[in-house]
């Protein structure tokens, strides 16, 4: 068995995708797929710059939190360019925010799906056992990637309605100045100071 992709926006993401997060396994393209439904609900291209922002609702520490890595592949919204937020609701789900056009649509992966597969799922059972994602046998998870890859859009996912919305402006500040203590340049509003002197937050003592 291989891993098959007709769509060649797809085959080529996937490609990316798997480079970048390390490992095969379906919630990374699961989260392709999301990306890519919502990129076309909002009828807009992947993130250059900030023209959109993701908010993921996935956290640290559950089955297919590789949800998030797909989702950053496919629309171009990454930590680097700060247009991503997590907000850790322990849920494979997301709203796309299309920051020029001031619209947004929230996509989830349906619930009888997410429940499904973790009690059916042969690649989950492997790593429910303790596995690692990269040590689980190479048919399994090809296994289930094909299947996530040719499962119909409507039979994994939920997707709401376009909604306008009014984005708050991204500006970045180019204004640094060097930490007294340690010498190190630090962006003007992380600056702290003490005794009339400027620190960079680890040097100053304060916590944030
Ligand atoms: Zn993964
Ligand atoms: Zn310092």
């Amino acid at each position: 068995m291989a891993i098959e992709i007709k769509d060649k926006e797809l085959k080529e993401m996937f490609e990316h995708g798997l480079y970048f997060h390390g490992h095969l396994c379906p919630a990374m393209p699961l989260g392709l797929r999301a990306g890519l439904l919502a990129l076309r609900k909002l009828r807009v291209g992947r993130s250059q710059d900030k023209e959109l922002m993701l908010l993921a609702e996935t956290a640290e520490g559950h089955a297919m939190a590789c949800f998030l890595d797909g989702l950053m592949m496919a629309t171009g919204c990454t930590y680097g360019k700060g247009n991503v937020k997590k907000l850790r609701y322990g849920k494979l789900a997301f709203t796309l925010i299309d920051r020029k056009g001031k619209r947004q649509v929230r996509v989830n992966v349906k619930g009888e799906f997410v429940l499904n597969a973790l009690k059916t799922s042969p690649f989950i059972a492997k790593r429910k056992a303790g596995v690692p994602p990269q040590e689980v046998e190479r048919e399994l998870a090809e296994m289930a990637v094909n299947k996530i890859i040719n499962l119909p859009e409507e039979e994994i996912f939920n997707t709401g309605e376009v909604t306008p919305i009014e984005p708050k402006p991204a500006k970045g500040t180019f204004e640094a100045y060097p930490c007294e203590g340690c010498g190190e340049a630090v962006y003007a509003k992380w600056i702290r100071v003490k005794d009339k002197k400027f620190y960079c937050i680890p040097c100053s003592g304060y916590k944030e």
